[in-house]
Formats: C-alpha cells, sequence, structure tokens
C-alpha cells in the first residue's frame, strides 16, 4: 500500500470523562473517551478513531512509555519475590532461570497491553493527539486502476 506525508490538521477530541475514568477505560482496551469504543485493532495497534465517538486514537504515539512502565511494574511485583526465596533456600542460578525468565515474559506480556491503553488515555487527556508542533502524520492512500 502506497503511503504519503499528509499535514496533519488539529484532531478534534470529545469532551472528556476524569483522568480516573479515562485511565480505567483505557487499560481495560475501550476508548478512553467514551468507554465503548474499542481502543486495540489487534494486540497492541491503535484503532484509527473510536468507532463511537470518533476520537482520534490511532495518531497518539506512546512510543516507549508502555513498556518502562510494564517493566517498572512487573520489577515491583515480582523481585520482592526472586530475592525472598533466594535469601530462604538459596536454590541454583538455574532454578532461577527456569522460574523467573518465564515469569517476567509472562507478566509482561498480560500487562503490555493495559498499560499501553492507560498511557494512551494519558496522552490523549494531556491532548497529546499526535499533531503536536505540526507533525507529518504518514497515511496510507488508496489509488484508483487507472492512477500511476
Ligand atoms: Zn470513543
Amino acid at each position: 500500500m502506497p503511503w504519503e506525508t499528509q499535514r496533519a490538521e488539529p484532531a478534534e477530541v470529545p469532551a472528556q470523562p476524569p483522568i480516573g475514568t479515562a485511565l480505567l477505560r483505557g487499560a481495560r482496551g475501550r476508548c478512553p473517551v467514551c468507554g465503548q469504543g474499542h481502543l486495540f485493532d489487534g494486540y497492541l495497534k491503535l484503532v484509527r478513531e473510536c468507532s463511537v465517538c470518533h476520537a482520534p486514537l490511532g495518531r497518539i504515539r506512546a512510543d516507549d512509555a508502555p513498556p518502562y512502565f510494564t517493566i517498572l511494574i512487573a520489577g515491583h511485583v515480582l523481585l520482592p519475590f526472586v530475592f525472598m526465596i533466594e535469601k530462604a533456600w538459596h536454590p541454583p542460578m538455574w532454578v532461577h532461570m527456569t522460574i523467573w525468565l518465564p515469569l517476567f515474559a509472562i507478566v509482561c506480556t498480560l500487562l503490555l497491553r493495559p498499560v499501553k491503553g492507560a498511557v494512551v488515555a494519558w496522552m490523549l487527556r494531556l491532548g497529546l493527539t499526535g499533531d503536536e508542533q505540526g507533525a507529518p502524520i504518514v497515511v496510507p492512500v488508496r489509488r484508483g486502476p487507472g492512477d500511476a
């Protein structure tokens, strides 16, 4: 599919709920604004806009924030258990690796999507809708069969 760069039009964001409500809706994978439309099209890809309230969700670029917060949360939840087990039983390193590496991977995989939803809700609440400083937005362009 061909791509072109278009100048971003300022996004019109409907009236927003309180920040706590928006964060919870985002974490549940729902539109942070209306709470009814879906936020994701797949595991982590955002929908272009909310199907109900047309909030411009797909223009928000969360970048590295969701993985950062996911690792932060997973580390604070699991590391105390790693240290408690090490202090109590001193298991060999291969036991730690066999238990903790898959567990960290599973916890991070389960946390990443709700954390990204909450980050997107937070960014939308802050007005970070992807058109800051007139940054161009890459959009797919449909061409007819006669176009070159
Ligand atoms: Zn919506």
